[in-house]
């Protein structure tokens, strides 16, 4: 594996977030040869948090989100054309413009785009919204400020309940729908999702969780309702498909590399792997698109989809690409947040095969608490409900694989007295 400085051509596919703080981390640790980023969409990188949240209360523009940066002059950026194939023998990169890029070192940051709804034809008609894109958010706010009558957000998961609860800022009927007894239970479990439903239901989103959406019904060719399985139809004349994320990898197909709709998979420092779990010296990936083994979960390989994880590994990949740090591995503890309404959810480690749950702090009837989750008697995540300040003191536990349940300055009552219980994933 080389070790020297990085010479020659530095290429990032994908102009998001880890695209740009990876090559700022290159040229931070020096490297000042000539680097591309290549972009599918035609904006230079900007920030995706926003767009869920300030830009659909008409509070932010969608076209001011764009990221600062220290790169300045002297980035080839190629906007608007996406890589279409690697060929990792001659070490190109092939664009749909038909042209190519040679590298000497590649940064894959090409993220993941919107699950689209099951029914095609569906899921094109007037009316049906999605948010990944600056344009998606854009559209949206513009069909949520023409004051529809009623609007059905589809999927109960961290977007679907920041958009319900735009919509109940903005004084819009709402139901939030999703196969899941609680919101968010698939990741944080019904001991912490269902007092965050109660939060959504006293702000006038109409609940409807256990009930799965089977049909987008159309009428006069726009989008007029959602027919359940069970039968049931909500009228509504905007629709939000909120189900998730798939990887942006199709381009890997045939470079060998291990990849597929989870994402690329990495090596335990940052570079990218082949089919025989060898990895490539010239190639890393970062963000979202990167599936690599977390030394906190016993090496497991996640792929995250968390704002500072994207930075945190691009910085540490960037690094490595440039030529430094070759030998430490990516090992940040996953941290996210998500603003609902005037609730703030934050996360630090994975609640993944969590065992147990703690009530650590504060009191989920009174909508403010912090609540530690465990496997194996080792403390392996801690998400806070509106109590976001304690959380750094639950990520040293974490970090650290603290005995669960856990014994913290921050408790807020005796250990002994803690209340422990089933996080109930469903
Ligand atoms: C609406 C929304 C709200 C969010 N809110 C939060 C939040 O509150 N908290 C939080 O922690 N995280 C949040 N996130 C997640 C966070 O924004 C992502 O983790 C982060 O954007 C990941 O950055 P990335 O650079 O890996 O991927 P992306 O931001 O997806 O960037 C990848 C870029 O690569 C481009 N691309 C894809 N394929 C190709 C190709 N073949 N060729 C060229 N370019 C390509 C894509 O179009 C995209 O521009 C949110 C995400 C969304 C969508």
């Amino acid at each position: 594996m080389p070790t020297t400085p990085l010479q020659g051509h530095a290429v990032v596919v994908g102009a998001g977030l880890a695209g740009l703080r990876g090559a700022e981390a290159m040229r931070a640790a020096g490297f000042d040869g000539p680097l591309t980023i290549l972009g599918d969409e035609p904006y230079r990188p900007y920030d995706r948090p926003p767009l869920s949240k300030h830009v659909l209360t008409g509070h932010l523009p969608a076209d001011v989100t764009q990221l600062p940066s220290s790169l300045g002059d002297g980035v080839a950026w190629r906007l608007g054309v996406a890589a279409t194939g690697l060929d990792r023998d001659r070490r190109i990169v092939r664009l749909a413009d038909g042209g190519t890029l040679s590298y000497d070192a590649l940064l894959i940051a090409s993220g993941t785009r919107a699950r689209p709804w099951v029914h095609d034809d569906e899921g094109r008609l007037p009316g049906v919204f999605s948010i990944r894109g600056r344009d998606d958010a854009a559209a949206l706010r513009t069909a949520l400020a023409a004051g529809p009558r009623h609007v059905a957000v589809i999927g109960a998961g961290f977007i679907g309940c920041e958009v319900a609860a735009v919509c109940r800022d903005l004084g819009l009927p709402v139901s939030l729908i999703d196969p899941s007894p609680s919101p968010l239970s698939r990741v944080i479990g019904r001991t912490v999702g269902d007092p965050i439903g109660e939060v959504h239901r006293s702000r006038g989103v109409d609940l409807r969780m256990n009930c799965e959406a089977d049909r987008l019904e159309a009428s006069d060719g726009r989008f007029s309702g959602v027919l359940l399985k069970d039968g049931t139809r909500i009228a509504a004349d905007i629709a939000v498909v909120a189900l998730g994320a798939v990887r942006n990898t199709e381009w890997l197909e045939g470079s060998g590399l291990s990849a597929d709709a989870g994402g690329v998979d990495c090596d335990e420092h940052g570079f990218v792997i082949d089919g025989r779990g060898r990895p490539d010296p010239f190639i890393a990936a970062a963000g979202d698109v990167a599936r690599f083994p977390h030394p906190l979960y016993g090496g497991r390989r996640v792929a995250l989809e968390h704002w500072g994880h994207a930075v945190a590994q691009a910085e540490h990949v960037g690094r490595l690409l440039a030529g430094e740090d070759r030998g430490l591995p990516y090992a940040a503890v996953p941290n996210f947040w998500s603003t609902q309404g005037d609730m703030v959810v934050k996360s630090v480690g994975l609640t993944e095969g969590a065992d147990a749950v703690a009530i650590v702090h504060g009191d989920p009837k009174e909508r403010r608490f912090v609540a530690v989750y465990g496997r194996a008697g080792r403390c392996i995540a801690a998400v806070a409900v509106d109590s976001a300040r304690w959380l750094p003191a639950y990520s040293r536990l974490i970090e650290t694989a603290a005995p669960f349940p856990p014994d913290a300055p921050a408790l807020d009552r005796p250990r002994k007295s803690l209340d422990i219980r089933d996080p109930g994933f469903a």
